[in-house]
């Protein structure tokens, strides 16, 4: 390989580049594209209309799949892969009688440090190149069921990671391969706001998440140490100006955590935050995290938050948590899988 990135992560023209340097023709490099992001081949061995000469000089993927869990109704799947350095990362797959929706980390933990994640606890070890991204999308994609939804919501800040992540999205988006709708993609965000104005100007329409969990900057910034750095009112403006730039609705994102952010008071502070915008609120119940102090909101204050924001107008809705039997949220299987092995040592 003359490239130093890994096969997935190649666009068909920097295809090309690379089998005109191994002495092929280029449409050669065209035929890898679709092996890989058609068909989901990650091994040029099995790409059995290459010769076989440029078949062994293809370097295949060097990520392993350590774990796949299926929930008990079969919807949702969890993937646990190690990459070729052995960082282990997390992919999520759910259906729906129409979709299949993936979702991806962009990094191996996470810097931004949120006190509710457990990503955030473990701290950050490195970016995913574009491949390493697609790839946990491929894995699960199959020319009879093919992905249909890609949210980055996995472990990882995608706007801290932003050329790799524009990359990974040109691919996942390209017409010789998934051809996935830009509409179909959905990118979360803790709120950076220069890259929320950077990716505004792309003129790609993938929709925006942007998460909130708190409707002023004294609390969000206890629960996310980001918001020191970019409050609420600067990320509302870069939401608003991603609004302008786009057309397309921005959502935002808010865990319900017992006692903590899940108040009536609370509720009419984000709706009075949020009104006159052309947005959604995701209420998402808290998955176990790392604090003991942290707790879900009960079912019935989380229906009340919910109603507070209607009856103001704001549209809401509780987002069902799934996959809970297999550790579906953001980093728990990693953790799970990593404290496993530690009892084993131990034993
Ligand atoms: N880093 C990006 C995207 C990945 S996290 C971001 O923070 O937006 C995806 C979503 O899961 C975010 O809204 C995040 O706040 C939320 N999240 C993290 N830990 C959670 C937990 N323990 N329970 C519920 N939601 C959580
Ligand atoms: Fe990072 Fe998102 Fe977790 Fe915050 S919630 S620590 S930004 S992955």
């Amino acid at each position: 390989m003359t490239s130093v990135r890994s096969l997935p992560g190649l666009l068909p023209d920097e295809l090309e580049q690379l089998v005109l340097s191994l002495g092929e023709p280029g449409y050669r490099g065209r035929q890898i594209f679709r092996w890989i992001h058609q068909r989901g081949e990650l091994q040029p061995m099995r790409m059995t209309n290459l010769p076989l000469g440029l078949r062994e000089r293809l370097a295949s993927s060097q990520s392993a799949e350590v774990r796949r869990l299926r929930s008990i109704d079969g919807l949702t799947s969890k993937l646990l892969l190690r990459l070729h350095d052995g960082q282990e990362i997390e992919a999520v797959e759910m259906k729906t009688d129409d979709r299949k929706t993936i979702c991806v980390s962009t990094q191996a933990g996470c810097a931004m440090g949120c006190v509710f994640c457990v990503t955030g606890q473990f701290g950050f070890a490195r970016n995913l190149e574009a491949g390493e991204v697609v790839e946990q999308v491929l894995r699960f994609s199959t020319p009879d069921q093919p992905v249909t939804n890609v949210v980055f919501m996995g472990m990882g800040e995608p706007l801290a990671n932003y050329a790799e992540t524009l990359r990974a999205i040109r691919l996942l988006t390209h017409p010789d391969g998934l051809r996935l709708g830009a509409r179909r993609i959905t990118l979360s965000t803790s709120g950076l706001v220069p890259e929320m104005r950077r990716l505004a100007e792309e003129h790609i329409q993938i929709g925006l998440a942007v998460s909130l969990h708190a409707p002023n900057d004294d609390l969000r910034s206890r629960l996310m140490p980001v918001n020191r750095r970019w409050p609420i009112g600067e990320v509302l403006a870069a939401a608003e100006y991603y609004i302008q730039r786009t057309h397309r609705r921005v959502s935002f994102e808010y865990t319900l955590m017992a006692g903590v952010n899940d108040s009536d008071e609370l509720a009419d502070e984000l709706a009075h935050l949020l009104r006159g915008r052309l947005c959604h609120v995701n209420l998402i119940p808290l998955n176990p995290s790392e604090d003991p102090n942290l707790h879900a909101s009960t079912a019935q204050r989380a229906l009340a938050f919910e109603s507070h924001l209607r009856q103001s107008g704001i549209a809401a809705t509780i987002r069902l948590n799934r996959g809970r039997d297999i550790l579906a949220a953001c980093g728990q299987l990693r953790l799970a899988e990593k404290k496993r092995r530690e009892t084993a040592v131990l034993a």
